[in-house]
């Protein structure tokens, strides 16, 4: 069942079994724990850093900062969490996924095409080419058509 609100509980020690909609924030761990809010039962670990999540409690209710982006999990579900509410951010999640993947896939085959010519500059008719004299500059061309 899709989770939308999570609850916060302040505890010392993360329970064994963790229950749907809480979210159990550990201060001395500076870390929480949740079941992902799409209901998969994925256990989701924020920890607190400046790196990782950023937690904000108004008193009654948490928020966390960035996104959930959980792309580890078979759901790969993403979504926020605003003032203890789960605010789904799916579709454009995926097209930033994909944006991303693309250009891992780009990166990656610019990659092999950079090493494939790294491996066609070692065949012997590269190296042939690299001992014949270069072309003559226009300023030397000048100077043999004058006679210098
Ligand atoms: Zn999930």
């Amino acid at each position: 069942m899709t989770i939308r609100r999570l609850t916060p509980q302040f505890v010392e020690q993360f329970p064994e079994r963790l229950e749907p909609g809480e979210l159990y924030l550990a201060m001395e761990f500076a870390t929480a724990v949740h079941l992902c809010a799409c209901g998969c039962g994925n256990k989701v670990i924020t920890p607190f850093s400046p790196t990782d999540w950023q937690m904000s409690f108004d008193g009654e209710t948490v928020s966390l900062k960035p996104s959930i982006g959980n792309w580890s999990f078979r759901c790969r579900s993403h979504y926020w969490v605003r003032s203890g509410r789960v605010v789904w951010a799916g579709d454009m999640s995926q097209e930033a996924i994909n944006a991303v993947r693309n250009r891992d896939i780009r990166a990656k085959a610019l990659h092999q095409a950079a090493r494939a010519q790294g491996e066609n500059v070692d065949l012997p008719e590269w190296k042939d080419a690299q001992v014949q004299p270069k072309p003559a500059t226009w300023l030397e061309r000048l100077k043999g058509r004058l006679g210098l």
